[in-house]
């Protein structure tokens, strides 16, 4: 598996939870380098320029990442949110975020690594408690727990993209159907 980011979600918190894939099984890890979560952070078009993670940030976004995952969890599931990973995506949530400033040309994002997790706790913060949540569902591949915003008509999405998994989902029932007729065919 690679380690390029995607943004396929619909929202920030919901790609940011993305970060570690395939949470059921293999529990593939994005964010293996300050590095890859400075990437995360600009690609995801909350700021223009961040200043560099230490390792330490790198431990507060993983720590906040899967707080936020619980609540979407729960959420979805229906069920209560856990105190203690209530407070903690909260507490982030009210510190200092990310600030646009107005430039001569248009405008100019510029945050710490915590400026911009506290914003993105902010986006899960109105996610979760807005009108999208009846919106949110799991990829229909089972090996990829992504939760995005289904925005389609009669809410008919299955998958959080086509190149991540729909074209795999299918190409691996059309096997298994070419499988089954060959057997059939000996048989
Ligand atoms: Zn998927």
């Amino acid at each position: 598996m690679n380690l390029d980011h995607v943004f396929l979600c619909g929202n920030p918190a919901l790609d940011l939870a993305a970060t570690l894939r395939a949470r059921r099984s293999v529990r593939f890890e994005m964010f293996v380098s300050p590095d890859r979560l400075d990437a995360w952070y600009l690609e995801s078009g909350i700021v223009d320029a961040v200043s560099a993670s230490q390792e330490a940030d790198v431990e507060q976004a993983i720590a906040v990442r899967e707080a936020i995952y619980g609540l979407i969890k729960a959420r979805v599931a229906g069920d209560a949110y856990d105190g203690e990973v209530l407070a903690l995506v909260n507490g982030m949530a009210r510190k200092p975020p990310a600030t646009p400033q107005l430039t001569a040309s248009g405008r100019w994002t510029e945050a710490t690594p915590e400026e911009v997790l506290a914003t993105v706790a902010r986006y899960a913060v109105e996610l979760l408690g807005g009108p999208d949540v009846p919106l949110l569902k799991e990829c229909g591949n089972p090996e990829c727990t992504r939760v995005y915003i289904d925005r389609s008509r009669g809410m008919r999405r299955q998958w959080c993209g086509m190149d991540s998994c729909g074209n795999k989902v299918k190409a691996a029932a059309y096997r298994a159907r070419k499988k089954q007729a060959r057997v059939a065919e000996v048989g």
